[in-house]
């Protein structure tokens, strides 16, 4: 119930059972919550299906078909979720139910109020991402081991861009550092050599869920 006494809802573009593609829950059977809305636009965005429309749901239809999957790992995405109030009470409320629940964040909000038992997956937005300004640096220092730091990397710039910021504010020791590849326009292997040249301490992934099914909405 919200603070006016009305159901708590939440704008949700789709709820789906599918296995996790990112992160180090790689390969997990997992339920997303794809929440509506987002107020980045990244130039590699792959789900701005998500931006608008979506229908609203209460805080008690979302749990009962999380629960319906009976699928203890749960992942709450976007968009941006946080960009909506009553997204900190929905990932409560999926820890109290007994979930083990990650959150995949923009990076360009403020995660200091996300219960602490979600495992935190926060964007730093590379230059080819186009929204390298929006990064809430105060974000950083906020970081534990138990969350993760994702960077999408379109190009060599991209790459030694990121590498400044590791070294710069010594991500690698604040939590596990994820660096992804913009599928289309790097290729992999590419990224994977520069990993290796450099001795970069990262975990490099590519999309599992992309690689099973293509880009379908809904995988
Ligand atoms: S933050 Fe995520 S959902 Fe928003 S534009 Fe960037 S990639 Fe797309």
């Amino acid at each position: 119930m919200s603070s006016t006494g009305r159901p708590a809802t939440l704008r949700i573009t789709e709820i789906f059972h599918s296995l996790q593609g990112e992160t180090s829950r790689s390969g997990l059977p997992t339920v997303f919550v794809r929440l509506t809305g987002c107020p980045l636009r990244c130039s590699w965005c792959d789900t701005e299906y998500a931006f608008t429309g979506g229908t609203t749901r209460s805080l008690d239809e979302i749990l009962a078909e999380v629960a319906g999957y009976q699928c203890p790992t749960v992942c709450v995405t976007g968009g941006e979720p946080l960009s909506q109030k009553n997204c900190q009470p929905l990932l409560t409320a999926l820890c109290d139910a007994g979930h083990s629940v990650s959150l995949e964040t923009s990076g360009a909000l403020d995660i200091a109020d996300v219960d602490p038992r979600v495992s935190r997956i926060v964007d730093l937005k590379a230059p080819g991402s186009g929204e390298e300004a929006r990064n809430l640096l105060s974000n950083i220092p906020l970081l534990t081991p138990h969350d993760e730091l994702k960077l999408v990397i379109a190009s060599e710039a991209d790459y030694e861009w990121a590498r400044a910021r590791i070294a710069e504010h010594h991500l690698t020791e604040r939590c596990p550092v994820l660096l992804a590849p913009v599928q289309g326009q790097l290729k992999p292997a590419d990224l994977a050599a520069w990993i290796l040249r450099d001795r970069l301490p990262v975990r490099m992934q590519v999309q599992l869920h992309k690689i099973i099914w293509g880009n379908e909405p809904g995988r």
